[in-house]
C-alpha cells in the first residue's frame, strides 16, 4: 500500500521475470538465469549485487533445492529481502537517553532533505516529543524559509540566523544548547547540501557533527543520508562518499512514490552495510514511513 503509485519502472523492467520463470525447465537454467540477470542489472541492481543474487540462485536449482518457477522467484525475492534486513540493520531510530537527542539530516541540495526533516519532525511530534528544528543549511539563501514553513505547518520551533554565509556549527550549536536549556526531546538538524566535489562543505559537515558532539555525549544520535529514490546507481558513490566523511547511521529514501529505481537501494545497503530507515512517498506531512523491506521487496516485483 505504501508504495502505490511507485516504481513502475522497477516494476516492469523486473515483470519480465515472471514470464521467464513461468516456463522454465531445468535444462532451460543457464538461458533464464542469463536473462533474469539481465533484467536485475536493467532495473539498477548494480553487477556486484546481481551476480550474488543470481549465482545462488544457480547453485540452489543444480542442487535440487528450487524445482519451479515459482520457488525460484520466492528465492529470489528472498536473497533480496535478507540483504535489506541484514542482522542488526535496524530500522528505529536510536535516540538514546540523554537530553536533547540530536538528528542530523544530511544529502546533496535537491534531494529532499529539508522536506524530510519536516515531515520527520511531524511523525515524532505526533509521537509526543518535543522537537526543535534547526536551520543549518547556511548556504541556500531560501532554505531557512523552507524549514520556517515547516515548523509553523508542524508546531516546532525554529532556530535559524540572518547571518549570511553563516557557519553551520554555530547555528547548530545554538539550536542545541537551546534544546538542552529547554528540556526539548529531539533537536532535528538540516544541513548544507553537500555537492561532493566540494570540500569545504564536507568539512563544515565534520565541524558541525564535533560541535554537537562537544554539547551532549553520544551526539549526534543519528546522522540519516537523504537519497533521491530516482537517482539510481549514482547514490551509490555519494553514500560512499558522505558514510567515509561523516558517518551513515542510516538512510532516507525519497520520491519512491514517482519513478523510483529500485534496485538500487538493494546495492547501497549491500555495500555500505546502513539501513534504510524512512521511505518518502510524496509532499505532505505524513508522507515519511518506516521503511518495510518486506512490501519494499513485494512493490519492485509485483
Ligand atoms: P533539499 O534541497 O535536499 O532540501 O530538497 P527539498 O526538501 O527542497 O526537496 C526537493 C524537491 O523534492 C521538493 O520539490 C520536494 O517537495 C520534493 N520531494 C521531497 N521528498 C519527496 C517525496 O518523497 N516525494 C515527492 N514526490 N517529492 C518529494
Amino acid at each position: 500500500k505504501i508504495f502505490t503509485g511507485g516504481f513502475s519502472k522497477t516494476r516492469d523492467n523486473l515483470a519480465v521475470i515472471d514470464e521467464l520463470l513461468l516456463y522454465w525447465n531445468l535444462s532451460d537454467t543457464d538461458r533464464v538465469l542469463d536473462e533474469l540477470e539481465e533484467a536485475l542489472l536493467v532495473s539498477d541492481f548494480g553487477p556486484k549485487i546481481t551476480i550474488k543474487i543470481v549465482e545462488s540462485l544457480r547453485d540452489d536449482i543444480y542442487a535440487g533445492k528450487l524445482k519451479s518457477g515459482t520457488e525460484i522467484k520466492d528465492a529470489l525475492k528472498k536473497s533480496v529481502l535478507d540483504i535489506l534486513t541484514k542482522k542488526g540493520a535496524k530500522t528505529e531510530l536510536k535516540l538514546g537517553f540523554r537530553k536533547p537527542a540530536v538528528i542530523m539530516i544530511v544529502g546533496v541540495n535537491g534531494g529532499g532533505k529539508t522536506t524530510s526533516l519536516g515531515k520527520l519532525a511531524y511523525r515524532l511530534k505526533s509521537g509526543g516529543a518535543t522537537v526543535l528544528m534547526a536551520a543549518g543549511d547556511t548556504f541556500r539563501a531560501a532554505a531557512s524559509d523552507q524549514l520556517e514553513i515547516w515548523a509553523e505547518r508542524t508546531g516546532c520551533e525554529i532556530v535559524s540566523t540572518e547571518k549570511e554565509k553563516a557557519k553551520a556549527s554555530s547555528v547548530l550549536s545554538k539550536a542545541v544548547k537551546k534544546g538542552k536549556e529547554e528540556g526539548v526531546d529531539i533537536v532535528l538538524c538540516d544541513t548544507s547540501g553537500r555537492l561532493h566535489t566540494n570540500y569545504n562543505l564536507m568539512e563544515d559537515l565534520v565541524a558541525s557533527k564535533r560541535a554537537i558532539a562537544k554539547l551532549v555525549p553520544g551526539a549526534p544520535n543519528e546522522i540519516l543520508l537523504v537519497l533521491d529514490g530516482t537517482t539510481g546507481l549514482n547514490m551509490l558513490p555519494q553514500a560512499r562518499e558522505f558514510n567515509e566523511v561523516v558517518g551513515i547511521t542510516g538512510f532516507i529514501l525519497t520520491k519512491l512514490d514517482g519513478s523510483a529505481r529500485g534496485g538500487c537501494v538493494v546495492s547501497v545497503v549491500d555495500e555500505l552495510g546502513i539501513p534504510v530507515k524512512f521511505v518518502g512517498v510524496g509532499e505532505g506531512v505524513e508522507d515519511l514511513q518506516p521503511f518495510d523491506a518486506e512490501a519494499f521487496v513485494n512493490a519492485i516485483f509485483s
